[in-house]
């Protein structure tokens, strides 16, 4: 079983120069990538003209004082009036519960969920979650995460070799701000959110925060270099996959 690498990325309501500057690298390289979103912006909007390169996934916040709605059910719906055509979900912070999975099933038409993480697993595959009347929702676990990464004593950032290396589903997740910050600690990010709110703060203030050496911008662009050599693909094309 050869690797199947995916990059996928949590926009969790980014600067719009932090979208587009880890978008420009996927397009210039022409690798596909799963986005999920939180949020409307111009570069959210950016994403969508792309459809060859880019899925759209919603990304709904069920954690103590989310915007996103009042229920569960609002909130799934308000994600979903923002990516009519999302097919693909991983919840922020990562939040499931199996009634939480049956309304995405029964309340959505997404046909993949993403939320599970097993970092550094070997040898993944998709696995298919039933629910009655013969309903289903594809759960693919994921692999490796920027942030985690960071706090790991065995952070793994040449996820070129990682991949040439690995075997099964290998999902990636990355997150944009981390992505322009090459964020190499979460200290990174921290001395940026100490001076205020990012969208508060100018695109040039937190360029002054840019990280060196092996961070998350550097494993970004590792993942991407080696992902040239394959073919790319988006998650959903596993809904219908598996019976
Ligand atoms: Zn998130």
């Amino acid at each position: 079983m050869s690797a199947q690498a995916v990059i996928t990325l949590d926009i969790d309501w980014a600067p719009d120069y932090a979208i587009d500057f880890a978008a420009n690298l996927l397009i210039e390289a022409q690798v596909r990538a799963t986005w999920f979103v939180t949020h409307d912006s111009p570069a959210v909007r950016r994403l969508r003209q792309y459809p060859s390169l880019f899925e759209l996934g919603i990304h709904p916040n069920f954690l103590p004082g989310t915007t996103h709605g009042k229920t569960e059910s609002d909130i799934l719906q308000h994600c979903m009036d923002i990516v009519p055509h999302a097919r693909v979900v991983r919840t922020h912070g990562l939040v499931q519960t199996s009634n939480l999975l049956e309304k995405i099933i029964d309340e959505t038409p997404v046909q993949v969920d993403v939320s599970l993480f097993l970092p550094h697993a070997a040898a993944l595959e998709p696995v298919v979650y039933y629910w009655e009347n013969q309903k289903r929702l594809v759960r693919l676990p994921y692999m490796w995460e920027d942030d985690f990464e960071m706090v790991r004593p065995d952070g793994v950032w040449d996820l070129g070799s990682l991949i040439d290396r690995g075997t099964g589903l290998m999902i990636m997740d990355f997150h944009p701000i981390h992505i322009f910050l090459n964020s190499v600690t979460l200290d990174t990010y921290r001395s940026v959110r100490a001076l205020g709110r990012l969208v508060d703060l100018s695109e040039e203030v937190v360029r002054g925060h840019i990280d060196e050496g092996r961070g998350a911008g550097y494993a970004f662009r590792s993942a991407i270099e080696r992902m040239q050599r394959s073919e790319t693909i988006f998650l959903q094309s596993f809904s219908g996959a598996i019976a």
